[in-house]
């Protein structure tokens, strides 16, 4: 999908708002149709990898959200107590090399093994810069995650990388029972933890939102279905992923697309079985119909988007 003029208002407010830098300068020259410095007009192209994994591609870089691909039977979706908490780790570093060639930077939005159990392999053979919490970098430093490259935020952070910034914002996990508790919570703070070996060892260590702004064209991604709407505030992504859940969340898809402006694309994402092979179309594990039912009801104008495994998009 190419960008359309009539959708640059709402990034030429947003980035208004965001200040006077050169990038909001820059960025509001693309959205005008105006030459400008930065290397974006080319466009972003959306890759799925299944779960909430994210790829961004431009003309001069690679950035991954929460890239998983080494699928391991779990049982999150096939047996009625979820994921087994003793499953033990595995990293597939074929099946990254094949689906995951390059990264510049990597955004982590917490800490569960489904979002960061790859990552340290990802970022020592790519070299990228990764964001995430201390205890998400300090589970990653405990899987041999390069020290050197590891970029802690806590939310608030806005970043000017090549061609893009980002913005991070703080934000919780979804809960789950009657106790409205987070799957594997905790923290591990100040040291590096022992080698994290089984899932339950990847805690959630805090979760993280993020605003990736092409210029031309801006994603706004959480990990899980929670978001905190006075933290994004004014926000005003061209997209928004959105995942089934959220069940403990009030009102989760209609207050998300209310917070962000009703954005012209709502992306599905984190719907399938990820017990289930990445190479072969997505099994359902949530209920992406239902979820693209509320988005229709709440926000009639978005365009809804089922993106399938390894499928990509042109924005
Ligand atoms: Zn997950």
């Amino acid at each position: 999908m190419t960008t359309n003029a009539d959708r640059s208002p709402a990034l030429r407010r947003r980035n208004l708002l965001k200040g006077t830098g050169a990038a909001a300068v820059a960025a509001a020259a693309v959205g005008g149709g105006v030459a400008a410095a930065q290397t974006d007009t080319a466009g972003v192209r959306l890759r799925w990898l299944g779960t909430n994994a994210w790829e961004f591609t431009t003309e001069t870089a690679t950035v991954l959200i929460d890239p998983w691909v080494s699928r391991f039977p779990t049982g999150a979706y096939s047996s009625p107590g979820g994921a087994d908490p003793e499953t033990r780790i595995e990293v597939h570093e074929d099946v990254i090399d094949e689906h995951l060639p390059k990264a510049d930077t990597i955004l982590v939005t917490h800490g569960h093994w489904d979002h960061i159990a790859d990552v340290p392999y990802l970022a020592a053979r790519t070299g990228a810069t990764v964001l995430g919490t201390e205890t998400h970098l300090n589970l990653m430093r405990a899987m041999d995650a390069p020290d050197a490259q590891l970029c802690q935020v806590g939310g608030g952070e806005l970043y000017q990388f090549d061609g893009y910034t980002v913005e991070v914002f703080r934000s919780s996990h979804s809960t789950t029972g009657e106790h409205k508790r987070i799957q594997f919570g905790g923290t591990r703070p100040a040291e590096v933890p022992k080698r994290p070996k089984k899932i339950k060892d990847l805690v959630e260590g805090g979760s993280l939102t993020y605003l990736i702004d092409f210029g031309s064209v801006s994603f706004f991604s959480m990990g899980s279905a929670s978001f905190h709407e006075h933290e994004i505030a004014g926000i005003r992504p061209t997209v928004l992923f959105l995942q089934p859940g959220g069940g403990h969340t009030p009102d989760f898809v209609e207050r998300a697309l209310e917070a962000t402006g009703f954005p012209p694309y709502v992306v599905a994402s984190h719907w399938d079985d990820f017990d289930q092979p990445l190479t072969e179309p997505g099994v359902k594990g949530g209920d992406w119909e239902a979820l693209r039912d509320r988005v229709a009801a709440a926000s009639p104008d978005t365009e809804f988007l089922l993106i399938d495994h390894l499928e990509s998009h042109e924005f």
